[in-house]
């Protein structure tokens, strides 16, 4: 319950931190650092992550403690060398779980939405999804297996989630001395570049001499160009969480024989057919070129983003109270919000049946609270007359979206 009420008040200093870097980049005069779209998806992609988190962050820890007390293979003691052995252990699993996840597809699948912005600000910090907490989990599960504490494992993760936090952004820039022993800002830009040079280069996450004894060591020469090398150029929130998954799918499809198929998945995400995802992008996301965008609503947008947040936080707090039907409404609640905001971001025709879907379920909760829960047919019985009487789709798609068909 503490650790729950902990990470309540953690999150409104994410955004005091995105406030200062935020002023201190105007000041500076460097509008090249925050786009408002990709900020918003950051965000949105972080919200989900946190929120999802709450549902398998328990079962983690559980299981930390039984993979401890059930096959440990040493009895390390709770000393001071301990806290610096597992710091060093923390940071070198870290680097395996990272370069990995760089190596592998199914888990590039996971990681690539960490990479797709093109630009590097706080906001990337958050950009993580729950898929990759869970692949982070079961890597960190190596040390309870090694004897290490559950509850100093813990403890030290939460060290290296805020250690992390800090190295997204460009407003620090080198650290002179200090990058002969930590991964800076500065270096971890690096490592979120497409130029050939950066390319898969430092992994670290707090020390920096994983990467050189592993031969990953890259240090900032030229400013890079932040972002994926073929850039998704999408705000979908769909989109951007599954599309690798959809590329792995058509990959294995296209391959023949068991055993290669087995290759796709475990293979290297650089051998991938470079067409798949323009072909995937022309079958899913058919207006993602359209002429006369011109994204509107940003108030609508900023109050969505804000009120998930908002509720997010409030989820987070009372976790441990509330009953299941809340929760599970207010996660779902939160999730169509978010698919929302990309999908008006990217105005596509489908999000009117979502607002529609949104206050039906919003009617619903309250109605099923209050036990009239046999009255929810009414109201979908309803809104389906007033559909048809009135056509509000249409009126919707041409007055609201623009979409002329
Ligand atoms: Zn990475
Ligand atoms: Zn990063």
């Amino acid at each position: 319950m503490e650790n729950v009420n902990y990470l309540a008040f953690a999150l409104p200093a994410f955004f005091l931190f995105l406030f200062i870097e935020y002023q201190v980049a105007k000041l500076k005069k460097r509008d090249d650092i925050f786009k408002y779209e990709s900020s918003i998806s950051n965000i949105s992609i972080g919200i989900a992550e946190r929120l999802l988190n709450l549902f398998i962050a328990a079962s983690f820890y559980q299981l930390f403690y039984f993979i401890y007390e059930n096959f440990a293979l040493f009895q390390i003691p709770n000393n001071w060398i301990t806290w610096i052995a597992l710091i060093l252990a923390t940071d070198f699993v870290w680097y395996w779980y990272h370069r990995l996840g760089h190596e592998i597809n199914f888990l590039w699948a996971a990681h690539i939405v960490h990479h797709q912005s093109e630009e590097f600000n706080l906001t990337v910090a958050a950009r993580i999804t729950t898929l990759q907490a869970l692949i982070r989990n079961v890597f960190w599960c190596v040390l309870p297996f090694f004897g290490f504490h559950p509850a100093l494992v813990i403890f030290i993760l939460l060290f290296h989630g805020i250690y992390s936090f800090f190295t997204h952004t460009q407003m620090i820039g080198k650290m002179k001395w200090l990058e002969y022993i930590f991964i800076s800002p500065s270096l971890h830009g690096v490592h979120h570049a497409s130029d050939e040079k950066y390319l898969d280069k430092n992994y670290g996450d707090v020390f920096v001499f994983w990467d050189k004894m592993f031969g990953t060591f890259q240090k900032e020469e030229e400013k890079p160009n932040y972002g994926l090398t073929h850039p998704i150029k999408s705000y979908s929130f769909l989109w951007q969480h599954f599309h690798y998954y959809l590329e792995i799918w058509e990959a294995i499809e296209r391959t023949n024989g068991f055993k290669n198929k087995l290759k796709v998945i475990f293979g290297s995400p650089a051998v991938m057919d470079q067409d798949i995802r323009p072909m995937l992008e022309k079958k899913w996301l058919p207006n993602k070129d359209n002429p006369n965008y011109h994204f509107r609503y940003k108030s609508y947008l900023n109050f969505q983003i804000g009120l998930s947040f908002l509720l997010m936080s409030v989820i987070t707090y009372y976790f441990d109270s509330l009953s299941s039907f809340d929760k599970y409404f207010g996660t779902f609640f939160i999730l169509i919000t978010l698919i929302n905001c990309g999908a008006l971001m990217e105005q596509r025709k489908w999000i009117y049946y979502l607002e529609y879907l949104r206050i039906i379920s919003l009617i619903s909760y309250v109605l099923i609270s209050f036990g009239y829960a046999h009255l929810i047919f009414v109201i979908i019985a309803f809104f389906i007359v007033i559909e048809q009487i009135f056509r509000l789709s249409i009126w919707y798609k041409s007055n609201v979206l623009k979409i002329n068909e």
